[in-house]
């Protein structure tokens, strides 16, 4: 490799609003076989609207205690909920964030409070009703995400949200595909609502109901297909930095953006098309 012909490269990236780190990945892209990508704000625009909200037991807003708490967290779900509720919130403490399960706190100074899927509801020991669970996976079948809020003792509702596809998306998906490149996507959310979403692009092999060290340890499992990331989010810096080359959506949180081989501003996803024309267009040069 000439260090001339990938300092041009990296240039022409840069143009095109790609963020090169190491020049040298532009010379290994070649030898990537699979890509993965987180689901949320990756694959799809990362701005979930809320489509539901499904009240149990009583007449708490759980909008109001659910934004209370999502404040504090820098999740795309916790952005929507808290955009979503322009009142005055409620005072809450002792907040603890589970990264890729959901977030917990105190309200008022004395109330439990726990926002998050449904398992961090199990590991917490609420009870989960059959009615409740029934709503659950119906509102899965309809591609949504479901956000359960507990309140006290007990769950008081689930607030569902929608995010869709980005439009660029089949795009990428084509081209990979023609290369011979797998697609896969690693996410926290759940397989009925990730198959319903991705439900158009069949290929995509789906690893859902992840936590971020699981991510990580599916890219390494997969190590000899010199394995892709593209994510966002604190959630993906570890699949990002076990990777073969880890993207990070422009976006994304400052620890994202240290642990990846390169970034592309505004989440452009069809930036990755290009990066692989740039890669393939410096080995050439090389040679
Ligand atoms: P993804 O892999 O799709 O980016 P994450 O790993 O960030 O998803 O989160 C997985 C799931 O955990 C989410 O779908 C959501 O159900 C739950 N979750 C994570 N963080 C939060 C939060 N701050 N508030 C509510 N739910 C959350
Ligand atoms: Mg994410």
């Amino acid at each position: 490799a000439t260090p001339l012909a990938i300092l041009i490269s990296t240039s022409t990236a840069f143009k095109s609003g790609i963020l090169i780190k190491e020049g040298t990945i532009l010379e290994n892209a070649i030898k990537v076989r699979s890509v993965f990508f987180d689901k949320t704000g990756t694959i799809t625009e990362g701005v979930p609207s809320i489509v539901n909200i499904k009240q149990y037991n009583g007449d708490v807003d759980i909008l109001k205690l659910a934004a209370s708490l999502e404040r504090y967290s820098r999740h795309v779900i916790a952005k929507s909920i808290v955009n979503s509720y322009t009142d005055e919130l409620l005072p809450v403490s002792d907040v603890k964030e589970i990264p890729g399960y959901g977030i917990c706190g105190v309200v008022n100074g004395i109330d439990r409070i726990v926002v998050g899927n449904l398992s961090l509801m199990k590991d917490y020991g609420f009870d989960i009703d059959t009615k409740i669970l029934e709503d659950f996976e119906s509102f899965s079948r309809n591609g949504w995400t479901n956000i359960i809020v507990a309140h006290k003792d007990r769950i008081i509702g689930i607030i569902s949200l929608f995010d869709s596809v980005r439009g660029s998306f089949r795009d990428i998906y084509d081209f990979l595909l023609k290369n011979n490149i797998e697609i896969s996507v690693l996410t926290g959310d759940i397989y009925e609502t990730t198959s319903v979403v991705l439900k158009d692009f069949e290929k995509i092999k789906i690893y859902s109901s992840l936590t971020p060290l699981q991510k990580a340890e599916i890219i390494k499992s997969n190590y000899d297909k010199y394995p892709m990331m593209l994510g966002d989010g604190i959630n993906d810096a570890p699949s990002l930095k076990q990777a073969f080359i880890g993207i990070a959506m422009g976006k994304g949180t400052d620890i994202a953006l240290e642990t990846a081989d390169a970034v592309f501003i505004n989440s452009d996803i069809s930036l990755l098309k290009r990066f692989f024309l740039i890669a393939r267009k410096t080995r050439r040069v090389i040679m």
